[in-house]
């Protein structure tokens, strides 16, 4: 791991670490495909300019894709940002594969405590060696966006449209990979987006509440503590309920249900995961409801299926995603010492995962 910081004591630090994806890779001409192989020095180097934005200090944590990505790789991710902001590096940039960018956002949004400096994340749909790549104006828009604006929030910074206009910066736990290939694939869901950023360095701010910097020791605290033994199941129709069977044997933790609309899970038959989850809940295994719909909320009562899961013992978590709720309910297990202490956790908004508003 080399370390390179070329030092002007009127700029900003900005530290970017690298974790792999497309933003590092180029076209293997052999094969076709692409692969990850350039290290954050070798992207920079292909934007001289950056260097005029901020001071930049830069080095590889790991080479892989995202889909490779687990939880052991948050938490070293997540030591890595600790120690950089809580040297002198005033923001930090991780460049990472877009595919799983959201689950590392939301895992560092709850590791992250009391974060004073922002931490953004960035990626790229082209591979940093195609002229057309959108990761140089990724890059610079994350960079404008930390050394302009007084956001100290983990979020992602990727382009808002098809061209090359223009980004925007997500929270952590709002965003989402919303399109295989196109440049504007991370979509803010229940949420604005908190800032808009030009490539000329012009930031226009949208939401006005976030968590502003402060400029007091320590700028960040480690909390990695997390339980993996934590399954994200998916509800579709003709589910095999016993899949649930499956993971309780296996000595998992806590299930969250990407169920569909308001919340509702299979109730008759063979196929009803009713009688499942009642084992589950019987077990002190917390089952958490979300929808497969990303947009709006869950609801424990408004029909008569949702009031059986609520009465089993589920909870629901309003407007949370689900892969935010996978990786908030290995924190909770990790934090909580009881059912109730876990659903407690669940239930409080900690890093604006819940929002008491649906946005129309
Ligand atoms: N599947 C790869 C990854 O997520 C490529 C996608 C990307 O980096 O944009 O790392």
């Amino acid at each position: 791991m080399s370390k390179e910081k070329i030092f002007d004591e009127n700029k900003k630090v900005v530290s970017i670490l690298g974790t792999g994806g497309t933003i590092a890779s180029k076209v293997d001409y052999k094969t076709g495909g692409v692969y990850a192989s350039f290290s954050p020095k070798e992207i920079i180097a292909q934007v001289p300019e950056i260097e005029n934005i901020a001071t930049i200090r830069a080095r590889e944590v790991m080479q892989v894709m995202s889909e490779d990505i687990t939880p052991k790789d948050w938490k070293i991710i997540a030591k890595e940002v600790v120690k950089e902001i809580n040297s002198d590096a005033d923001g930090v940039i991780i460049t990472h594969g877009t595919d799983t960018m959201h689950y590392t956002s939301a895992a560092l949004s709850f590791m992250l405590k009391n974060l004073k400096k922002p931490v953004v994340l960035v990626g790229a749909q082209r591979s940093s060696d195609r002229g057309s790549s959108d990761a140089f104006i990724n890059l610079i828009c994350a960079l404008h966006f930390i050394t302009k604006s007084d956001v100290a929030e983990v979020c992602i910074v990727m382009h808002e449209n098809m061209s090359d206009e223009r980004c925007i910066a997500i929270r952590g736990c709002r965003a989402r990979k919303m399109h295989t290939s196109r440049r504007d694939a991370f979509k803010p869901i229940n949420d604005l987006p908190i800032a808009r950023i030009y490539p000329d360095g012009s930031v226009e701010m949208i939401s006005k509440n976030y968590r502003k910097r402060e400029d007091d020791k320590p700028y960040v605290v480690l909390d990695d503590k997390l339980e993996e033994k934590v399954a994200l199941i998916k509800m579709y129709p003709g589910v095999d309920s016993r899949i649930i069977d499956f993971y309780i044997k296996n000595g998992y933790k806590g299930f969250v249900i990407e169920a569909t609309g308001l919340g509702h899970v299979s109730t008759i038959g063979k196929y009803s995961m009713l009688e499942k989850i009642k084992k589950a809940v019987a077990k002190n295994i917390p089952v958490v409801i979300t929808s497969q719909c990303l947009y709006g909320r869950v609801h424990p009562t408004i029909y008569a299926n949702l009031r059986k899961l609520s009465k089993i013992g589920c909870i629901f978590v309003e407007d949370m995603l689900p892969e935010v709720a996978y990786i908030k309910l290995m924190y909770a297990l990790a934090h909580g010492n009881s059912s109730d202490e876990v659903k407690e956790i669940m239930l409080t908004n900690l890093a604006n995962e819940i929002s008491e508003r649906t946005l129309e």
